[in-house]
């Protein structure tokens, strides 16, 4: 074992500790831990960290405060401490370590996450969906599920999501792969109509599951895109997850048509009264020959969701994050092995589940060599596609990139039924990345303003 390894080791059994260490009463050791990470931090490296933390651990009624507490009072305590170990322990530390010594060896991007698709198997047909173009006779094998994770996690990579189709058509063969890999984390993004009794308990057996369940905003404009009874089989799964302690978040996405239900208050206030302790959302992307433009919010409704989504982030006691519009988190586009990938169930290797471009499978090539191919590295070499991370994609905001990457690396549609020539791609987004820019840099400059801190050494 290197010296490295050793420390990162010794690193990781310290957090552990510290984890469990709280568990048994945060209450009272929250404040302690503090003290404690005070006196260690002496160079001060942590200072942002720890006076935010302090702000929110002082204040019982800060929104962050009442979420972290209710980890506590909602969430079964294996799965908890499961969480807990998976997600900050093996995922950020040993993982996110283990990732920077692959990306410094082999001068690639290598992810924090694998997004990756059981099935192209759906019980529903949304509208604008691109899944239901994959047809629904594509499913990886459990080994070939299986191999991904082992791969993965040699590299450092602990976090799995699942998409599709709708993944819990496997859920038999999911569990069996949260037992096979109980270090790791797995997340799916799910329309929620197949979750019951029996598969909560089997959540609650191996303890590193959680779903995001779609919800396109209330009973109208859920079941509008998904299908009538969809809203009322979503609160009935989130009712199950919730008298179970499980946790389980949202998976919001907006359109032109729901902007005004999902970005309401009475909107939160119901995922949070369900039990959601996450809400994520996402942008209407139109992938796909037989996607729906129309269906792109313009960009009065994106601001809408730019505005409202920061006032709950500092009002409501749930994670909630924007995808399209929280780009200045993350320093922009994320995909590309960058911090993630997809697989889709066919086993091409794609930079993100909205680009449908590839030049890698799985059944041909390992995922090291997927990183080092010309569609990775051309990602790699791109990002950040824009200095406002207010537009942050290839395809949406910058579709001249995805153009020039997907020509450059010789990348082929992995649309089954009918692939996407990238200039029809283009096309479709050209009008709207135009429409956006104007007022994309008017957002980005107001919080970007100079206050003259000198915190940029201006
Ligand atoms: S490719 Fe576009 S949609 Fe995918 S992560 Fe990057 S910015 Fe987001």
């Amino acid at each position: 074992m290197s010296e490295k390894t050793m420390v990162e080791n010794v690193k990781a059994y310290a957090v552990k500790k510290a984890l469990a260490y709280l568990d048994g009463d945060p209450d009272k050791n929250i404040p302690k831990l503090l003290e404690w990470v005070d006196k260690y931090d002496k160079d001060n490296e942590y200072l942002t960290q720890r006076n935010a933390f302090r702000t929110v651990v002082n204040n019982p009624n800060n929104n962050w405060f009442r979420l972290m507490k209710s980890l506590w009072t909602d969430i079964d305590d294996d799965v908890r401490k499961t969480f807990f170990e998976n997600f900050i322990v093996n995922t950020n530390l040993i993982g996110g370590a283990r990732q920077k010594r692959f990306k410094e060896e082999h001068g690639c991007n290598i992810p924090w996450a694998i997004l990756m698709d059981p099935t192209s198997a759906c019980n529903l047909k949304c509208k604008g969906c691109w899944a239901a173009e994959y047809g629904n006779k594509l499913n990886m094998t459990y080994e070939q599920l299986d191999s991904i994770v082992k791969q993965g996690t040699e590299m450092g990579t602990y976090m799995y999501l699942f998409s599709g189709g709708e993944p819990l058509v496997r859920k038999d063969d999911i569990i069996k792969l949260c037992a096979a890999h109980p270090d790791c984390q797995f997340l799916a993004f799910t329309n929620g109509t197949l979750i019951d009794e029996k598969f909560a308990d089997d959540m609650l057996r191996v303890k590193n599951f959680m779903p995001a369940i779609s919800v396109e905003g209330f009973e109208e404009a859920t079941d509008f895109r998904r299908g009538e009874g969809t809203f009322k089989a979503v609160i009935k799964a989130m009712r199950i997850l919730k008298e179970k302690k499980l946790p389980f978040g949202a998976s919001c996405c907006y359109t032109s048509k729901n902007v005004d239900s999902i970005s309401s208050e009475e909107y939160i206030d119901l995922l949070v009264d369900s039990g959601a302790k996450f809400a994520w959302f996402f942008h209407y992307m139109p992938v796909g020959n037989d996607a729906v433009p129309e269906l792109m919010p313009n960009p009065e409704q994106r601001e809408i969701m730019y505005h409202q989504i920061r006032k709950f982030r500092e009002t409501k006691p749930i994670f909630t994050i924007d995808f399209q519009n929280d780009g200045e988190f993350t320093k922009g586009c994320i995909a590309g092995g960058r911090n993630y990938l997809h697989i889709n169930a066919n086993g091409d290797i794609e930079p993100c589940a909205f680009i449908h471009y590839s030049d890698s499978n799985i059944k041909e090539q390992t995922l090291l060599e997927a990183y080092k191919r010309p569609l990775f590295m051309a990602y790699k070499e791109g990002q950040p596609f824009n200095s406002n991370h207010l537009r942050p994609c290839p395809m949406l905001e910058n579709p001249e990139a995805l153009k020039a990457i997907v020509e450059k690396s010789g990348a082929h549609s992995t649309d089954m039924q009918s692939p996407e020539d990238v200039a029809n791609l283009y096309s479709k987004c050209k009008p709207y990345a135009e429409n956006w820019t104007d007022k994309a840099n008017e957002l980005w400059d107001m919080s970007h303003q100079c206050t003259g801190c000198s915190g940029c050494q201006k």
